[in-house]
């Protein structure tokens, strides 16, 4: 031993002997069932009868009139937008900070992504921020749920309706939260909801369009299907539209997701209580909130270190990453990535968004997929001390 007293003294850095995953499903044998029946039998006249049921199972669940099943979030976004009638020379508002699937659609309508700020305690668009980027050619809002965190929808359904606006939520990430006693995803003019495989709930690949509008709900249905409208056998299209349909056998695994979703929401809670608990007393670090008035379905686990810890997000990571402990960056603000630099929208063209990009520099998600178990969540909250002593 040294007696300098600097590697006598250095922490003991402890290894997972498992790569911890950050995000992962829970699957039974009602989804392997559902699917091996659907490969049977889900063809000729019955092609649709997963779909229709997975469908109807989700707007029950959601409190809405219409659900449509699709190949991803994406999609049910792009739809949202064309069947709204978004297109060159609009602009559309939206966080600054979220994934960039929430935002590549209105370049794919060729409109104008126009960056708010987020909130310091949702980490959702700022109603304030949106109002203040309003001009007349704003044909739309997309508000996200980001992380399980509700956004201001009261305020946000003002804004809207003053302005005659498109009022889209990106309900992703928040399955199964609430906001005044409704189910997100049923607050916007349409709801949009992701089953990739790190979701809450999951079909592999997927997505849902939610809406209680018929008019949204019969163009989303047309374009959907290359402009044909609902019902059409003669094929005859009337428009040029898109091929956005999700496969039988995702629709059986989501129909058997689906009406195992109180047990999943309860479980992605608990996980969320666990690592609360075990953060419990260590000073200065942020997680996901949940306000009065709303319920969080946590689909990540959320921290955000204050800034005198003297680490960025991908400091952090590479230190839980020598642990063998998958995390994620918070996202970005998207204003600041490659992917927009040339654009107009980039962060050199757009005033600052203190809040989000404060938040954005040092927040991680943990380890939150259905795989966690106390012992787990234990190892990796030992694990951010350790980290955050150093
Ligand atoms: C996952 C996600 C999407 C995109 O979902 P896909 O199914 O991958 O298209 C959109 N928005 C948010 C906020 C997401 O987290």
């Amino acid at each position: 031993m040294s007696d300098d007293g600097k590697t006598f003294g250095a922490p003991v850095v402890i290894v997972a002997k498992e790569p911890i995953a950050v995000a992962g499903p829970w699957v039974t044998e009602r989804e392997i069932q559902y699917v091996t029946e659907a490969a049977r039998t889900a063809w000729f006249k019955d092609h649709y009868v997963f779909n229709a049921r997975f469908e109807k199972a989700f707007a029950e669940y959601i409190g809405v009139k219409h659900a449509v099943s699709l190949p991803h979030c994406t999609a049910a976004i792009h739809l949202s937008l064309a069947a709204g009638g978004v297109g060159p020379g609009d602009e559309v508002i939206v966080p600054d900070v979220t994934w960039i699937a929430s935002v590549a659609p209105v370049i794919y309508v060729g409109a104008k992504p126009v960056f708010a700020d987020i909130k310091r305690d949702t980490w959702c668009i700022d109603p304030a921020s949106v109002k203040a980027a309003i001009t007349e050619r704003t044909k739309a809002i997309i508000g996200v749920d980001l992380y399980g965190s509700m956004a201001d929808w009261a305020e946000l359904r003002r804004i809207a309706d003053a302005h005659g606006l498109l009022l889209i939520e990106d309900a992703a990430e928040s399955l199964g939260s609430e906001y005044a006693g409704r189910k997100a995803g049923a607050l916007g003019d349409t709801g949009v909801f992701s089953f990739h495989g790190s979701k809450t709930v999951t079909t592999g690949e997927g997505g849902m369009l939610v809406t209680d509008d018929d008019h949204l709900h019969t163009r989303v249905m047309t374009l959907r299907d290359h402009g044909r409208p609902p019902g059409d056998k003669l094929f005859l299209n009337t428009e040029v539209g898109f091929k956005y349909k999700m496969s039988a056998f995702q629709a059986a695994f989501g129909l058997a997701q689906i009406e195992r979703v109180e047990e999943l929401i309860a479980r992605k809670r608990e996980i969320f209580s666990w690592y609360r608990n075990a953060l419990e007393g260590v000073n200065g670090i942020t997680l996901n909130a949940e306000p009065t008035g709303t319920v969080n379905s946590y689909w990540m686990v959320t921290v955000i270190p204050d800034p005198t810890y003297g680490m960025d997000k991908f400091a952090l990571m590479e230190a839980f990453r020598e642990r063998n402990i998958d995390t994620r960056p918070f996202f970005s603000p998207l204003s600041s990535l490659p992917a927009f630099a040339d654009r107009p929208e980039s962060s050199a063209h757009m005033p600052e968004h203190p809040a989000g990009e404060a938040i954005a520099k040092f927040g991680i998600n943990l380890p939150s997929g259905y795989h966690m178990t106390p012992e787990l969540v234990q190892f990796v909250t030992d694990t951010l001390r350790q980290i955050l002593k150093a």
